[in-house]
């Protein structure tokens, strides 16, 4: 799960790493008291988006009033902003992040993330900040320090003191930056995240060192244990459909192509995807319905699988081993008439109770197309596809 960079400033200079004073905004008239309250004469004006990229796609400005304020967050906000991270839909803006410009001496580069090669946290950093870590690793990729995380006794100061040194930092900035990618670690470990960007970590015209931009993921599977990270979830950012999904308790991620799938467990749910690609098809989603699905949770994974406009077929696939055949039948027959459905469906059910589903599905005088294998349910499946106008 992402978080907004004004919620991952926050949460890291809880643990002491610097940023700028700033306050949030849902309004331009709320952007400009912002910038009067901070006071001074510069301000930052960031659109707060699930993804980076924002300062070359025009969602990032350096304000000298509080008109030019007013002026650019009137135009950002409610828009769709479009960056290199996001697709051609971009992701919506609705509040603004306001700071306290600073004056910007040198850029560095600042992140963690899990090597799973070592099974480790590893840090990531450079002397080359501001362009993204990527760039950096084909354009200066000599600057590039990386440094592995023993958990045992978590990162250690001298680990800390031997990067400051290699990003060529001094006097004061040492034990600033010590204490800085400590605190990352910290908040890194404790909180469950995935990944810790700071991305510019700056030297200010007065020699301090600034978190000016901050990005942070977490486990999805943590966060159970992690409410108050739980929290900052913003479902305006996320793909509606797993939005949906997520509200739902599915798993569930969406794709690009046109047959939606509804299966029951993950691995069949990967086999299955790979037996339709293999059948000149493509899915349009993962979906896991889970085990002990009722005809209520069938239907709600139709539900989420139909709002996605590009389906055109639903293959349903169903090893029940927890699962009841007649169940996840029932559910099919009752999407399919509650949802008046036209398009072609495609069912291949084994397993627990499969005599009795199979009756439910025949008896239903539904047009429903059965299919005995995964091989023949992928094929029919996209056999059924409605033939596109050349
Ligand atoms: P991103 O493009 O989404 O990664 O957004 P950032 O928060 O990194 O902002 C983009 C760029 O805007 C940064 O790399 C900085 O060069 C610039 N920027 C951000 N805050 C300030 C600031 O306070 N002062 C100045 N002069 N530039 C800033
Ligand atoms: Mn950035």
């Amino acid at each position: 799960m992402d978080i907004h960079e004004h919620q991952a400033k926050e949460i890291l200079a809880g643990f002491g790493v610097p940023v700028p004073r700033g306050g949030l905004a849902y309004s331009p008239e709320q952007a400009a008291f912002r910038a009067r309250e901070l006071g001074g004469t510069g301000w930052v004006v960031k659109a707060q988006v699930h993804a980076g990229g924002r300062g070359e796609a025009g969602g990032v400005k350096v304000c000298k009033s509080e008109h030019e304020v007013y002026d650019f967050a009137k135009g950002l906000l409610g828009r769709q902003l479009v960056t290199r991270q996001t697709d051609q839909n971009g992701k919506g803006v609705y509040r603004l992040w306001v700071e306290e410009a600073t004056d910007i001496a040198k850029e560095l580069y600042l992140g963690f993330v899990l090597d799973r090669k070592s099974e480790r946290i590893m840090l990531v950093a450079s002397s080359s900040g501001g362009m993204e870590i990527e760039e950096i690793a084909e354009e200066d990729p000599d600057s590039l320090v990386r440094m592995v995380v023993d958990p045992a006794h978590g990162l250690v100061e001298y680990q800390a003191r031997e990067l400051a040194f290699r990003l060529g930092l001094k006097g004061d900035q040492i034990g600033q930056m010590v204490k800085a990618v400590r605190a990352c670690y910290r908040a890194y470990r404790d909180l469950d995240a995935t990944m810790v960007e700071i991305n510019p970590l700056v030297i200010t015209g007065a020699g301090d060192l600034v978190a000016l931009d901050a990005k942070m993921s977490f486990d999805t599977n943590a966060l159970y244990r992690r409410p108050q990270v739980a929290a900052l979830r913003d479902p305006s950012q996320e793909d509606s459909r797993e939005a949906m999904a997520h509200d739902n308790g599915l798993a569930y991620v969406g794709l690009d192509g046109d047959i939606g799938c509804i299966i029951n467990g993950a691995g069949l749910a990967m086999a299955t995807m790979d037996m339709i690609k293999l059948s000149g098809g493509e899915p349009a989603n993962f979906l896991d319905i889970g085990g002990g699905a009722s005809p209520e949770r069938v239907m709600t994974a139709f539900r989420t699988v139909l709002s996605d406009p590009n389906v055109s077929v639903i293959l349903v696939n169903i090893f029940a081993g927890i699962n009841r055949c007649d169940w996840v039948a029932k559910g099919v027959v009752e999407a399919y008439r509650a949802e008046g459905l036209t398009l072609p469906v495609v069912v291949r059910l084994a397993g627990t109770n499969v005599d009795e589903g199979r009756k439910i599905i025949d008896e239903s005088g539904l047009p429903l197309i059965t299919a005995e294998t995964l091989a023949e349910a992928a094929e029919k499946a996209v056999a059924a596809r409605p033939k596109k106008a050349a």
